[in-house]
């Protein structure tokens, strides 16, 4: 038989199955547990390391799987199908700021940070964010001084993903003034290991959802960084923002396609064995035509995923396509897991089975790595510009 392009790849299913057994094993049994305690799984991260889910697309030559974008997708929708925090953890990690230093990093920051990040042993955080700054990223304060032999770096950082457990972080601050109407100007990237003096952990926030996924507040306070701290061009991390933030919708677009399955999966079977007048709810077409909505939509998601996916591996622009991706992904996977509340009933309502859980944990794919309205304003700028000229 043939293989199909939208179906795992020869090649790929040992590393896919490997991970499936020790999910199945390790992971799903305890995700309830880690959603009540609310306290980041180092050691399930450190066995995630192990197995390379922290290096996905890092060339082999720094440690990494040097994976194309098409194989980590369906490494990043099965994690999130185990365990949403976990699949953040591993999305936010590669993408954000592993993706920055790959798109940006010089050969000694490569080869510096590369290593040790590709195998877990530090995960990274990516400060972009900020209390006054979130979809308009581009109006952040976080000052970056320059001062004899280096930085200095002062302001803070909200939601950061990884922010109390990181062990290298990338951040993005103010480093000249922006140009009279082009806010995007001026900002630029710098990359330093947990522990350099200045950098403090703020609040821990206490979210709905994805509930053992670390987000921290940062306090940056006179925060000192030498010269070869600077990621890329000073002035012009912007540019590197958007495209990161392009890779990184395609990895929130599967979290969000693997976190719905979840939901999918569990409704399903529940709809296959509930009984009330006389039959298994699922015969009613009430209950049916939610399951075939949900897996329809679900589909098409994943389906833009892996073109988004294979643009990128392809060199070709992607930007539309995660866009694409990333809105479908979360907007389908939302609505599938408030279904499967409804397919369950009252036992959907409660903590004796999954599906709230996949409710909470799916609400932020609308809102992290750009809201669903920002995403169609994404989109529209595209269609326009191909549409109207
Ligand atoms: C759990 C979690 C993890 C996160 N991880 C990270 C991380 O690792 N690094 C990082 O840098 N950030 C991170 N974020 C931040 C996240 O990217 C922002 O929350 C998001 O971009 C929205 O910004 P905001 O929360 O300030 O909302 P706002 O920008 O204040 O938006 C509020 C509302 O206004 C709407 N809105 C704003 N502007 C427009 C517009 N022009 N048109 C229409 N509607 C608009 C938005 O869509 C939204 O509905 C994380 C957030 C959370 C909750």
């Amino acid at each position: 038989m043939s293989e199909l392009w939208f179906e795992p790849q020869s090649e790929e299913r040992p590393l896919l199955q490997a991970l499936e057994t020790y999910l199945k094993e390790r992971v799903v049994p305890t995700a309830a547990e880690r959603d009540a305690a609310g306290v980041f799984p180092r050691e399930l991260a450190r066995e995630l390391g192990e197995l390379g889910v922290f290096g996905l697309e890092v060339p082999q030559e720094y440690g990494g799987l040097g994976l194309p974008s098409r194989t980590a997708v369906q490494i990043i929708e099965r994690v999130g199908w185990a365990d949403g925090s976990l699949g953040l953890t591993v999305a936010s990690h590669n993408s954000l700021a592993s993706g920055h230093l790959l798109l940006a990093g010089s050969e000694e920051q490569k080869a510096r940070y590369l290593p040790k990040m590709a195998s877990g042993e530090w995960l990274g955080a990516w400060g972009l964010t900020e209390p006054g700054a979130g979809s308009d990223a581009a109006a952040l304060k976080t000052s970056a001084e320059k001062v004899d032999g280096g930085w200095v770096l002062n302001g803070s950082k909200q939601f950061i993903t990884q922010g109390s457990v990181a062990g290298v972080y990338v951040i993005n601050a103010r480093s000249d003034p922006a140009p009279e109407g082009k806010p995007h100007r001026g900002i630029s990237a710098f990359v330093f290991p947990a522990g350099t003096p200045g950098l403090g952990v703020g609040r821990k926030e206490d979210k709905l959802g994805l509930r053992s996924s670390d987000t921290a507040q940062l306090l940056l306070d006179d925060l000192r960084l030498p010269e070869d701290a600077l990621l890329g061009e000073r002035g012009r991390a912007f540019y590197t923002v958007l495209r990161v933030l392009d890779g990184g919708r395609i990895g929130i677009a599967a979290l969000s396609v693997g976190i719905g399955r979840a939901a999918l999966e569990f409704a399903a079977r529940y709809a296959g064995e509930r009984r009330q007048f006389g039959r298994p709810i699922g015969r009613f077409e009430g209950v049916g035509f939610k399951l075939a909505e949900a897996s329809s939509g679900l589909e098409a998601a994943w389906l833009l995923t892996l073109k988004a996916a294979a643009l990128k591996d392809a060199g070709r622009d992607y930007t539309l396509a995660a866009a694409q991706a990333k809105l479908l992904a979360s907007e389908a996977a939302t609505r599938a897991a408030d279904e499967a509340i409804q397919i369950l009933g009252g036992y959907g309502y409660v903590k004796d089975y999954p599906v709230e859980r996949y409710w909470r944990d799916v609400r932020l794919m609308r809102i992290g790595e750009g809201t669903s309205e920002i995403i169609k304003l994404v989109i529209a700028k595209r269609v326009l510009e191909k549409y109207a000229g």
